[in-house]
């Protein structure tokens, strides 16, 4: 790419925007939602959709949605045939979001819908992503935040595409980013990851996130484990290769260790005991194999998980409001 200023799209009009917001669980919370962000959404100058995903909730999410569209013909669920996880339910939302602009967003308020008014704004400067970025993680715990930097602090030093601090999944992405993401199709959603991906003009809008409205986290450390590594692992060979240069230097060491033993033995004679360093040894060894081993699973797995090629998501129905009812594509 050059540096030469590419032609300003014209953005002065009055675009169409969809909101995507995954809901889990969430019977309390679509309501408080839609009173904040309608409101805020009704002022700029736009007009604008909602796309809710049911991500196979247990309560009564769906029906909670069902009575708010009455209120808001905007709405448009669409209900997955049971939970994929936040990852797939956001692809499903893309996949079904029309309009000039996407805003993905959470439904429990910690992604402060003002920010909306700014990511427009950026849209209309010629940003093609706008991200909001957590100025302060005072509403998470010491813990969470400290495995979060080391999270991000690893994922940066190895993928290609890095992705900014403490940015969430919370932006407003243009039409044309949002077909490129739809063309990433494989099983291992990092979203975070595939929505870098593609590149385009972004910026950072700042923001302090604010603690959960209503309900409960649904993530656990496990799950953010498991989520880190698909992060790690799906967009870096870094891990794998790591193991060359230990192996490379391990193997360098022992040749010397191998020559000193020999030339040793020549001059001085074998001593029996060696106990200790064969245990060392062995142990040692066999610590690094299995891990590497346990490495090379992990990627295997993966391998194994996109050469199915099962879809990411299967949706049950979409349920428009006006009572009219669509099957699925
Ligand atoms: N969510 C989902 N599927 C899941 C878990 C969560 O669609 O399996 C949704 C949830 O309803 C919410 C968003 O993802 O809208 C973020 O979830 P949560 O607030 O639990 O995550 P956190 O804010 O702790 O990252
Ligand atoms: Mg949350």
């Amino acid at each position: 790419m050059t540096d030469s200023p590419a032609p300003l799209p014209d953005r002065s009009g009055r675009p169409t925007l969809t909101v995507v917001v995954p809901v889990f669980n969430e019977e309390e919370t679509v309501g408080p939602f839609l009173e904040v962000v309608d409101p805020l959404l009704r002022k700029l100058d736009c007009s604008h959709r909602y796309v809710f995903v049911d991500d196979g909730s247990h309560d009564r999410t769906v029906a909670a949605l069902r009575d708010l569209q009455r209120d808001y013909q905007e709405i448009s669920i669409v209900v997955l045939s049971r939970n994929f996880g936040k990852e797939a339910a956001l692809t499903a939302g893309l996949d079904q979001a029309e309009g000039d602009l996407v805003v993905i967003m959470d439904v429990d308020l910690q992604d402060p819908p003002e920010l909306i008014e700014t990511f427009l704004e950026r849209w209309r400067e010629g940003y093609d992503i706008a991200f909001g970025l957590r100025s302060s993680r005072e509403s998470d715990s010491l813990a969470k935040r400290l495995t979060a930097k080391g999270f991000y602090t690893i994922f940066n030093w190895i993928a290609r595409e890095p992705i900014p601090f403490n940015a969430g999944d919370y932006r407003m992405m243009d039409r044309k980013v949002v077909s490129e993401i739809r063309r990433l199709r494989e099983r291992n959603r990092f979203m975070k990851g595939l929505m870098a991906w593609p590149g385009f003009k972004s910026t950072a809008v700042p923001f302090v996130r604010p603690p959960r409205e209503a309900g409960e986290s649904s993530w656990n450390y496990w799950k953010l484990w498991n989520f880190a590594l698909d992060g790690i692992t799906g967009f870096s060979m870094a891990p794998l290769r790591l193991w060359l240069y230990v192996g490379a230097f391990i193997a360098f060491v022992s040749l010397l260790f191998a020559g000193y033993i020999v030339i040793k033995g020549l001059f001085f004679g074998t001593d029996v005991p060696g106990y200790a360093s064969l245990m060392v040894a062995i142990a040692f060894f066999g610590g690094v194999q299995l891990l590497t081993l346990g490495l090379i699973g992990e990627y295997l797995g993966r391998i194994f998980q996109e050469v199915k090629q099962r879809p990411i998501y299967i949706i049950d129905k979409v349920l428009e409001a006006e009572e009219k009812e669509s099957a699925a594509p």
